[in-house]
């Protein structure tokens, strides 16, 4: 399979499935450039070898075709400060104008396709529609990993129209060999931390991670259902009461499996839901009526870096507690402390997931575990077991 590192991109068109679907403000001004940043050196590496570049994205949720508040036209500025070259633009992501403007790039030019979401055809899959873009280049890059879940014709139905001449960026490259480390590969003992407020958005996750770990972390509100499962006494602490008997089940298939199952064993617990409210400490298994708990205590903390700080591999979604409020957010931060022990001892860890990649961004502590993924549900998808569409229709697998 051809890579960045072996393609010949010199007099070449690339075009490139970027994720630029980026924050804006009412100014149209990008408030969180993260994701057009990453992309950079993908498309830096293309020009600098002779190719040109036509960058496709989408942008927003749009619903009725194309809107100006989710035009692409908006990052043009902020590429090109980027980029330090000048940065066409196709108002129509496919037709004659598209076209002209794509076969007339020089090496060295980049053309910024309108958002392709303003046709219903690119979330359809539509062959047809992934044709006409595909007909504006040589090859394809996918580096989009946030949308790898996603059979979409820029991200993954167009790549049949460039046989042996699909590739993945930078980004894609990151997210794939750091993922399949831990998930196909890993140096044991292999830590999972799973956190946040559900059980039921978390299953299938949990059920694909027990034939991979040695040990499995629960915090955060969900923890409370399993509690509720061994009968403890949970106050007004989260609980999913359809999960409960699931819970139970998910602890006996970990027993099976010889996977160590750890659940924290103290929380702090709050008498209403709000970073003010009045707060004391007890086994987790005995919150007092009206209370609930939202956070793991010391006896937890401890309990649970010793587990990580043994590890080789770590995973990390979700957090411990309610952290956005500064009174509950002391388990995550001393998670995030943890793992970063553990890695400054030689562990690999991956953090992804939606609030796990907040609270570490929050904490300052991107740089002190191996990898941060970008992409949210794609990456939870590929944790969960499945073939993500973007990935095999380039790998074929
Ligand atoms: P998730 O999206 O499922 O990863 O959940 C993340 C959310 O879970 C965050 O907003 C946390 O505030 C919340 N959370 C974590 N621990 C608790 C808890 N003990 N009680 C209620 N919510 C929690």
């Amino acid at each position: 399979m051809e890579t960045m590192n072996t393609f010949n991109f010199a007099g070449k068109r690339a075009i490139i499935r970027v994720d630029f679907n980026v924050p804006l403000n009412s100014n149209y001004e990008i408030t969180d450039d993260t994701r057009i940043r990453a992309a950079i050196p993908t498309i830096k590496k293309i020009l600098s070898e002779g190719g040109s570049v036509i960058l496709m994205s989408h942008l927003g949720r749009p619903k009725e075709g194309p809107a100006d508040k989710y035009s692409l036209k908006h990052l043009i500025p902020d590429l090109k400060a980027k980029l330090g070259v000048d940065v066409k633009f196709a108002p129509d992501c496919i037709g004659k104008e598209a076209k002209t403007l794509a076969a007339a790039l020089k090496p060295g030019e980049v053309l910024l396709l309108e958002n392709l979401r303003f046709y219903k055809e690119e979330e359809k899959g539509d062959s047809a529609f992934a044709e006409k873009l595909a007909s504006l280049a040589d090859v394809y890059v996918n580096d989009a990993f946030g949308t790898a879940h996603r059979a979409h014709a820029s991200t993954t139905v167009i790549a049949q129209f460039f046989p042996g001449k699909s590739l993945f960026g930078y980004i894609m490259d990151n997210e794939i060999s750091s993922i399949d480390k831990v998930m196909r590969d890993p140096k044991k003992p292999f830590t999972a931390i799973l956190g946040g407020a559900k059980v039921s958005t978390k299953i299938t996750i949990i059920e694909n991670l027990l034939d991979k770990v040695d040990n499995l972390i629960i915090g955060g509100g969900m923890t409370y259902t399993f509690i509720k499962a061994m009968g403890g006494k949970i106050g007004s602490s989260l609980v999913e009461e359809d999960f409960v008997e699931m819970a139970k089940k998910v602890m006996d298939i970990a027993k099976e499996k010889g996977v160590n199952f750890y659940l924290p064993i103290d929380g702090v617990n709050a008498d209403k839901f709000d970073n003010e409210a009045a707060t004391s400490i007890s086994p987790i298994d005995q919150v007092p009526d009206g209370w609930m708990g939202l956070d793991i205590a010391e006896g937890s903390i401890k309990k649970f870096s010793g587990v990580i700080e043994n590890s080789k591999t770590i995973l990390w979604n979700g957090p411990m507690g309610v952290f956005e409020m500064p009174n509950f957010q002391k388990g995550t931060v001393e998670i995030a402390k943890a793992i970063a022990r553990a890695t400054a001892k030689g562990a690999f860890s991956l953090v992804g997931g939606g609030d796990s990649v907040a609270a570490i961004n929050q904490f300052n502590m991107a740089d002190k575990v191996s990898y941060v993924s970008t992409g949210g549900g794609a990456l939870l998808e590929y944790i969960e077991g499945q073939v993500l569409p973007g990935i095999k229709a380039v790998r074929g697998f």
